[in-house]
């Protein structure tokens, strides 16, 4: 049985064939949110790759984190989409770009968390690689709430002002009223409440955290992290050909029960495999485990 769960952290490109194919090269990030700040000193010290980016394309036509206009298809393909722009934009035949998404955490119920993709389009070779990872801690939340209410602490819940707000009405006919975005300040926030709850079909205001990098601090460090990832995925080679961007992209779960041999729903192996041919391996798991305690089993402990 095979299964896409990402890892925890960020997932390791592998330890192989290391080189440096991007020195010297260039590329664009189509970004209309600042996002160059953390991934291009990390692009060019780790691959020696010029990061530009193309501040005229409209990134939000491909649809927006405010919701206004809803994305379309999975976030690997929006941000293909979005480093298409900035290659038609500037003919630079390297794109970079990346989306993220932020909801109730992927695995651990009733807390928040976010998956980060970036990914790299290469129309020089041909080939489009991708690098994600899972933010178990993101600033990331909403409040529902009236003017007069006790507003410190959801505001630091919210890790306001570090992180900026946005506010809008909490029912409205078609998403209509007016939303205000980027609020770093105390006094422009409660007039936006009171504006957006005037306009609200049940009298109150909902606040969210603004997601979009240059207004959250804590999602700018992830993609730097989310940088070196994919540094580190594009500066190894496949061994069948070459090609680089080799790594991990799927686990195989089945590790099997110590007791009595049952495969488990524990990861078994890590797939790696290449973005231009079919070579794949199995690797062991980071930990060295190699028997899952009988306690994840189907039959030992059901
Ligand atoms: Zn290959
Ligand atoms: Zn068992």
């Amino acid at each position: 049985m095979k299964t896409l769960v990402p890892e925890p952290v960020a997932l390791a490109a592998a330890a192989g064939h290391r080189s440096a194919p991007y020195a010297g090269g260039k590329a664009v990030l189509a970004t209309m949110h600042g996002k160059e700040e953390a991934i291009a000193p990390i692009l060019r010290d780790r691959l020696g790759l010029i990061v530009s980016s193309a501040p005229d394309i409209d990134t939000d036509a491909l649809g927006t984190f405010t919701g206004e206009i809803p994305r379309a298809g999975t976030i690997r393909e929006a941000a293909i989409a979005k480093a298409r722009l900035g290659m038609e934009a500037t003919g630079l035949p390297i794109g970079l770009a990346s989306e993220g998404s932020y909801g109730p955490h992927p695995q651990i119920p009733f807390i928040p968390g976010g998956v980060e993709l970036m990914v790299l389009v290469d129309d020089t070779r041909a080939i489009v690689v991708s690098e994600h990872l899972i933010d178990d801690a993101p600033a990331f939340g909403h409040a529902y709430v009236v003017a007069g209410d006790e507003l410190t602490p959801i505001l630091d819940r919210l890790a306001f002002p570090g992180h900026a707000l946005i506010v809008r009405p909490a029912e409205s006919d078609n998403g209509a009223g007016h939303i205000h975005k980027g609020l770093r300040d105390r006094t422009a926030l409660e007039h936006a409440i009171m504006s957006a709850q005037a306009q609200s079909k049940d009298g109150r205001a909902l606040i969210q955290t603004d997601m979009r990098a240059h207004m959250n601090p804590t999602r700018m460090a992830t993609l730097g992290r989310l940088a070196s990832a994919l540094a580190e995925r594009l500066s190894t080679l496949c061994p069948a050909c070459g090609m680089p961007g080799y790594g991990q992209v799927d686990v195989e779960i089945g590790l099997p029960c110590d007791w009595c041999g049952t495969p488990s729903l524990m990861v078994r192996h890590h797939v790696f495999g290449c973005v231009a041919c079919p070579h794949r391996e199995n690797r062991p798991r980071g930990d060295g485990l190699t028997k899952a305690d009988p306690g994840h089993c189907p039959l030992c402990n059901p």
